[in-house]
């Protein structure tokens, strides 16, 4: 598994779901762990790799250093939920070549 595998949908409207309160990345007896939002038995190094990615591309906001993390969904990642039809994997730096035009679907 990839972090290109774990879509970034599920974890956005998790973000949302907690209305401000901030994310972890704990066990899942956390409600507020974002490990609720992604495939049973994720391990930790490619939930934080995926968090880390999604910081990078500032649809979220936290830390990945190992830390309780404190994730937030950012104006940037609320946008891409109200975006229809939109499958956020498309914006995965992995999947670039698939694009519009490209008669591929995901
Ligand atoms: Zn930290």
């Amino acid at each position: 598994m990839q972090c290109k595998d774990i879509p970034d949908r599920p974890i956005l409207e998790f973000l949302v779901g907690l209305k401000g309160v901030w994310g972890n990345w704990f066990a899942l007896r956390f409600e507020n762990s974002v490990r609720h939002a992604m495939p049973k038995g994720t391990p930790d190094k490619l939930l934080l790799a995926k968090m880390r990615m999604m910081i990078r591309r500032k649809v979220v906001e936290g830390c990945c250093c190992g830390c309780r993390g404190d994730f937030v969904i950012t104006e940037k990642g609320t946008d891409e939920l109200l975006l229809p039809h939109q499958r956020a994997v498309v914006f995965d730096e992995a999947h670039f070549e698939v694009g519009p035009g490209t008669g591929k679907t995901l």
